[in-house]
């Protein structure tokens, strides 16, 4: 099944063959001057944009590369450096459907700032753990 969605203006339109319901907020540093709060993202694999669509990237860390619209400016995606072609996680928001999606998990738990709730139910993970488990030095 296909999975469709779009930026803001929708030059950057995409299918996702695969879409995992799960969504985790991060909450390091980073995602959070990317998109104002908490970054939300679902895991995602066999991603196809619209030919020619104007994605830019940016190189944040060592270990990951962001994507946006060049010409709206609506963040697209986040991949580890060694992902394979197609595999992202993009923020559940640019979805047309997002029945059934449901926050899970909640990542880099001791940036949170003071004014954003701990999401009931959510697994609670340190940046430390995550940054391990992607095989990377914090
Ligand atoms: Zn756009
Ligand atoms: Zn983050």
């Amino acid at each position: 099944m296909n999975v469709a969605g779009h930026c803001l203006c929708g030059a950057c339109a995409f299918t996702a063959a695969e879409v995992s319901p799960e969504i985790h907020a991060c909450h390091c540093g980073m995602c959070r001057r990317w998109t104002g709060g908490p970054e939300y993202e679902l895991s995602c694999e066999g991603v196809a944009f619209l030919e020619g669509a104007p994605i830019g990237r940016w190189r944040a860390s060592d270990w990951g590369e962001r994507g946006f619209c060049s010409r709206c400016g609506s963040a697209l995606f986040w991949r580890g450096r060694d992902w394979p072609e197609g595999r992202l996680d993009m923020p559940p928001g640019l979805f047309d459907d997002q029945s059934g999606f449901r926050l899970t998990e909640e990542i880099f738990v001791e940036n949170r700032p003071a004014w954003a709730p701990v999401a009931t139910g959510a697994a609670q993970r340190a940046g430390a753990e995550v940054l391990a488990e992607m095989g990377v030095a914090p």
